[in-house]
């Protein structure tokens, strides 16, 4: 886009980054093509070289996803964006494009459990050190500092239990020490929050969850500068291919065009939701940022532009009642997905964190109790009447 192009949130999500073909369509095309064709052995000889910009191959060019990675890069407010396969191919990019054997890696005890598998199973084997810190705690961040530490990573606010950690101290705290801040920000969405402006150095996302926002295609992206995500993560992705479908890419940009309208909805809908919680005498605990009693209510204000739309609680009567409220719904799915126009429930203790022993559920804060609600876009009065089914 232009200088002279306007650059408003609400504009750039409809329209950053489209280029329209020569047939003058007016929504962004798909470009279902693996390779491109060129007008002479010298242009294709260029192109392959670098010596001229343009379409090579659809691995790492493609207009459709260039359009993605363009406009979500205007949204984050970042220079460059490479678009992936699924948030943890984003993840894994990340990491491929930017650490080396003999790196050490701080990240919060709170992220994506598969986000923790790749680095304790899969990183470790290639010498890579990490460590897991509480995420609400700066010092214990400082803490775990060392002198080979490349990149600190957290997830704001974390899933289930909706931890903040603080982006610009903790990117403050990144830099003074010559490391990188990498914020998930696969629940805010820039949205609702936008990590490059309070420092952090990258924005991984999960397209799959808002960005799509209707649960159809699985996607990821990775925001920030020209240098570490143009060239060493783009480069990454372009030798190792773990690459975004043009056709996913055309569904995420459709995505980004209702993205805000969707995450005001969402954040409504949860803040009512969270609020009627709070008054059940079966629920002894309710998890949302936007809540006074939220511990980091302060500064999800600050950091935030809304508190988004996950709700967790603990239900009275451990797993048995919790299963209770999930089995009498009618409506909500019963799935881990998040981030949808349906509403879901999920009973992490049993599924999404089953696999973690009891003592490290107790240290996560996952009690046998603990529901999480991905509140969708459905009346709220129906998902208050559904839920309330099994907490009578
Ligand atoms: C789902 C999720 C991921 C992984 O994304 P996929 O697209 O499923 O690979 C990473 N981080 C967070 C916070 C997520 O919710």
């Amino acid at each position: 886009m232009g200088s002279d192009f306007p650059q408003d949130f609400d504009t750039l999500a409809v329209r950053a980054g489209q280029v329209r073909g020569s047939e003058g369509e007016h929504a962004e095309a798909i470009y279902a093509t693996s390779s491109f064709a060129y007008g002479s052995a010298a242009e294709a000889a260029a192109r392959f070289s670098g010596a001229t910009p343009g379409n090579v191959y659809s691995r790492f060019t493609n207009p459709t996803v260039r359009t993605f990675q363009d406009r979500l890069a205007a949204l984050e407010g970042g220079a460059a964006c490479v678009a992936t396969a699924s948030g943890m191919a984003a993840i894994l990019a990340t990491c491929m494009g930017l650490l080396q054997q003999g790196d050490h890696v701080v990240c919060s005890r709170s992220v994506f459990g598969s986000t923790i598998n790749l680095f304790e199973r899969y990183l470790k084997r290639f010498g890579v050190q990490v460590d897991f810190v509480a995420q609400t705690e700066l010092s214990a961040w400082s803490a775990a500092i060392r002198p080979n530490t490349r990149l600190l990573f957290a997830e704001t606010p974390s899933n289930p239990l909706l931890e903040l950690v603080d982006i610009a101290a903790l990117a403050e705290l990144a830099h003074a020490h010559g490391a990188l801040l990498a914020i998930d920000n696969c629940l805010c969405t820039p949205a609702l929050q936008r990590p490059l402006a309070l420092g952090a150095d990258l924005v991984i996302h999960s397209a799959t969850k808002y960005l799509d926002g209707q649960g159809r295609c699985l996607g990821g992206a990775v925001v920030g500068d020209a240098e570490r995500v143009g060239k060493d993560i783009f480069g990454f992705l372009r030798s190792a291919g773990p690459s975004m479908s043009p056709f996913n890419a055309w569904v995420f940009l459709k995505g980004l065009e209702t993205l805000r309208l969707r995450m005001r909805a969402h954040c409504e809908n949860a803040q009512r939701l969270a609020l009627w919680l709070q008054g059940q005498a079966q629920v002894e605990r309710v998890y949302y940022p936007g809540l006074a009693t939220h511990l980091q209510h302060a500064l999800a204000q600050r950091q935030q532009e809304g508190f988004g739309g996950i709700v967790a609680f603990e239900v009275r009567g451990g797993q048995q009642a919790a299963w209770r409220v999930v089995d009498a719904t009618r409506m909500i799915s019963i799935t881990g997905n998040l981030g949808d126009s349906k509403s879901t429930i999920t009973h992490p203790a049993t599924t999404t964190h089953g696999r973690m022993s009891t003592a490290q559920r107790a240290e996560a804060g996952i009690s046998d109790g603990l529901l999480r609600v991905s509140v969708g876009l459905e009346s709220v009065t129906d998902i208050i009447d559904d839920l309330a089914r099994g907490l009578g």
